[in-house]
């Protein structure tokens, strides 16, 4: 048995090591895509319910690849988080969206959200990150809201909350990404202070065209009325979304119904067109 162990023993070896070369390379590529400047940043539009207008934006990555094409966001941020280069992307992505914003003619409290990593979040590096962020728009007097998921409360060993603490007493916001797909959720709502709750699309999704009901989200909207939670809904795609949720007091949407993600200079023209679609 023992050349088979062996051959066994090498295979293994050999898989490792191409894993550890495909890791490098990776690595690399997301580097030499950052300073080729391959990165992008679109701009989803978020409505307000109080003032029927648009109130801020989500910051969502892009890549496209010359001669491959785009890269779906999920896949190369999860291959990023995996390889230890996520907080290099996000500062990365941050400089991208400082020089974007400035040329915005937006009012001040314009939100300006960011998707901000479980690793990021429970780092000591990111107060200075988002604090040289927020200094370096202040222009534009924006509040920006970090965009967390449950995960990243749930693994945190208290430096995500020390983060949260610090980032909040200077004005800046947290939203809870993706509600309801984490888990444990309900717990720590109670331990973090928080300012939204972000429900997935596919609680909206549970709604029904003739306005059949989704007890889920609706449970989800009270519980977060209860706490004191705005609710932003995402992927509103529909009218009938829109209306089930404007009738439960859902203050945010986000979704293809009111604006695609666009690049920064076509966001800077709708919004200044008066932002409809
Ligand atoms: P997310 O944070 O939940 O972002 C919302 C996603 O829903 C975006 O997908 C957006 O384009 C999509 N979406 C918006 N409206 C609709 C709609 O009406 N219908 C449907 N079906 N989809 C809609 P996207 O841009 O492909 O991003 C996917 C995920 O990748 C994001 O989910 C987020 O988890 C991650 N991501 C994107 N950019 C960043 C980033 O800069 N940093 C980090 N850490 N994650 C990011
Ligand atoms: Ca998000
Ligand atoms: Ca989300
Ligand atoms: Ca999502």
């Amino acid at each position: 048995y023992l050349p088979v162990a062996l051959l066994i023993g090498a295979g293994l070896a050999l898989g490792a090591y191409r894993l550890q070369a495909n890791r490098q390379s990776f690595k690399e590529q997301l580097r030499r895509a950052m300073r080729a400047n391959e990165f992008q940043v679109h701009y989803q539009p978020v409505y307000g319910r109080a003032t029927g207008r648009c109130e801020g934006v989500e910051a969502l990555m892009r890549w496209e690849r010359p001669g491959v094409g785009p890269v779906r966001p999920d896949v190369f941020i999860a291959a990023a988080e995996a390889d230890g280069m996520i907080i290099e992307l996000t500062r990365h992505l941050l400089t991208l969206i400082e020089r974007d914003v400035l040329t915005w003619a937006t009012p001040p409290d314009f939100h300006v959200g960011v998707n901000i990593a479980a690793e990021h979040l429970s780092s000591p590096g990111l107060v200075p990150d988002i604090q040289a962020f927020a200094a370096a728009i202040v222009a534009r007097r924006p509040l920006v809201v970090l965009e967390i998921t449950e995960r990243s409360l749930i693994s945190d060993n208290g430096q995500a909350r020390r983060n949260i603490d610090t980032l909040r007493a200077e004005g800046l916001r947290v939203a809870i990404d993706d509600f309801g797909t984490g888990h444990c959720s309900l717990s720590y709502l109670q331990k973090f202070p928080v300012d939204y709750l972000k429900v997935d699309k596919g609680f909206v999704q549970a709604i029904g065209p003739a306005g059949e009901e989704a007890p889920v989200l609706d449970a989800i909207i009270t519980l977060a009325s209860r706490l004191g939670l705005a609710v932003v809904a995402e992927g509103v795609e529909a009218r009938y979304q829109f209306d089930y949720l404007e009738a439960r007091g859902v203050a945010f949407f986000q979704g293809y119904f009111f604006a695609r993600p666009m690049p920064s200079a076509e966001f800077a023209r709708w919004h200044a067109a008066g932002a409809k679609p």
